[in-house]
């Protein structure tokens, strides 16, 4: 039961993350309604990491002033500062950008700044005490387990934020712009269910995808979330770039790779053997013969 609790909790969490403060409060990259406000606000708030308005903050003066000393999570100052030191160390440069960063809308928006004004004591009863007492209530856990398995769940929430600043600016593939640390990082992809596009995110920070495709073979879990919403009219105005702009970009400042296309990932999917879409390769064992359906041989392989 209780990992059942760590699982769904650790997804609401995440859902507040990605698509909430990262996607919608800090980039701006969809228009949502209030009711869908409220609700990635509410995720946000039991991911447990800071108020929205601090969270944008820090991560707009990220994007502006990556890789720089004014770069709250600088990756130059090694993994550990990126991961979880920054937080307790802003430079004088980095103090001097969160205080002006452009963060008006956000002070203007009253839910936001709701949020802000009674933040520990929503932080106390959304992230702490619903998690906690839920099972407690429900399955008859003990209070003991409990929180301590709530407190498990935030520590994994809290690293798909922490990950974001350390490893996705230290490893993978760099299609878009090979002079920035981001990176495109299946690791970081698969524990932030689509945030771990960051070389593409950082050229492209408006995209409501975090990423070039956003579809299931991707493992944009975010993406495909929000697409639902947009069907439902939760979501809309969703901003995206064009593939042309995206080519350009590429060809300009990529440094040749081409992570995770669909190709890549799926290589001509098949639904099993004589499938049409099936490669000729994939047909021919390792003496050169080429079979059919039944196993039996229809043509040697041609060797030119
Ligand atoms: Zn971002
Ligand atoms: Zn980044």
């Amino acid at each position: 039961m209780e990992t059942d609790v760590i699982y769904h909790v650790f997804m609401i969490g995440g859902i507040g993350l990605g698509p909430g403060a990262h996607r919608y409060f800090s980039h701006r990259s969809f228009k949502a309604t209030r009711p869908f406000k409220l609700f990635l606000m509410f995720c946000q708030t039991i991911a447990g990491q800071y108020t929205v308005l601090f969270w944008c903050q820090v991560h707009r003066v990220h994007h502006k002033y990556a890789d720089t000393e004014k770069d709250p999570t600088n990756i130059n100052r090694g993994f550990m500062f990126a991961h979880l030191y920054w937080a307790f160390r802003f430079s004088p440069e980095c103090k001097a950008a969160l205080e002006t960063v452009d963060v008006s809308d956000l002070k203007l928006d009253k839910d936001v700044m709701f949020q802000y004004r009674y933040f520990p004591i929503f932080s106390f009863l959304l992230c702490i005490l619903y998690p906690t007492i839920v099972p407690y209530l429900l399955w008859n856990e003990t209070l003991w387990i409990s929180f301590w398995a709530n407190m498990f769940r935030w520590l994994l929430n809290y690293n798909q934020m922490s990950f974001a600043n350390s490893l996705m600016h230290m490893y993978g593939k760099k299609p878009y712009d090979k002079n920035v640390s981001a990176a495109e990082y299946l690791f970081c992809i698969l524990y932030t269910y689509g945030e771990g596009y960051h070389n593409y995110h950082h050229v492209f920070p408006w995209d409501y995808k975090a990423a070039e495709f956003g579809d299931f073979t991707h493992f944009n879990i975010s993406t495909i979330m929000l697409d639902v919403c947009a069907r439902f009219g939760l979501v809309y105005d969703r901003k995206v770039v064009s593939k042309n702009m995206i080519e350009r970009r590429k060809a300009r400042t990529g440094d040749g790779s081409n992570w995770l296309t669909s190709n890549e990932i799926l290589k001509n999917p098949i639904w099993g053997y004589g499938d049409i879409d099936m490669d000729v390769d994939d047909k021919i064992d390792f003496h050169g013969y080429l079979f059919d359906q039944n196993n039996n041989i229809i043509d040697k392989k041609n060797e030119s």
